[in-house]
């Protein structure tokens, strides 16, 4: 039975992140944000508080960093030198930008401040520190195909072919580097 949300059931949701009484995400019903239960596709608090809900279930939860986004990490931000970053005349405080390290691995940092020879990177999450406040509904279960079990994400309507043929090749990768090591 997929009426209650369990591992490896694709759920839709309709919601509202509000964080600090700011919003700064939400999905609508008309256009849901669609998750692969059991997979760490969202954090762990909302996964948690979802667990056992039913089409229909509406609920408030405030997730705390821990279970959210982690808590900030002073140790998190770095200062390189101009130099060591391509585009950096670009850069101002806010804007995101992906680094790749000699491995091949992607990180992303937010610029937190730009001096005359150094830019200071911050590489918490976003909402790294903060508590979130969702507004949720549940809107469908479904299972989850074969495939979207073993890539651990949802392949929906939604998405169109040449985004999902990124995200999964993006994703194979990841595994053969993990396999590699
Ligand atoms: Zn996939």
């Amino acid at each position: 039975m997929t009426d209650t949300i369990a591992d490896g059931l694709v759920v839709s949701l309709a919601y509202v992140l509000k964080v600090d009484g700011e919003e700064v995400d939400r999905a609508e019903r008309d256009d849901p944000f669609e998750y692969l239960h059991g997979a760490d596709n969202i954090v762990p608090g909302l996964e948690t508080a979802l667990t056992g809900k039913r089409v229909g279930d509406t609920f408030k939860i405030s997730v705390p960093p821990a279970d959210g986004y982690g808590e900030y990490d002073e140790e998190e931000i770095e200062e390189l030198s101009r130099s060591e970053l391509p585009g950096a005349e670009k850069l101002e405080p806010g804007t995101v930008v992906q680094l790749e390290d000699e491995d091949g691995y992607v990180y992303m940092a937010t610029v937190a401040r730009v001096t005359p020879s150094t830019i200071v990177l911050d590489f918490n999450p976003p909402l790294a520190g903060k508590t979130l406040d969702y507004d949720v509904e549940v809107l469908a279960i479904r299972p989850a195909t074969d495939d979207e079990i073993a890539h651990g994400h949802v392949h929906g309507s939604d998405y169109d072919d040449e985004y999902d043929d990124y995200d999964d090749e993006d994703y194979d990768d990841y595994e053969d580097d993990e396999d590699e090591e």
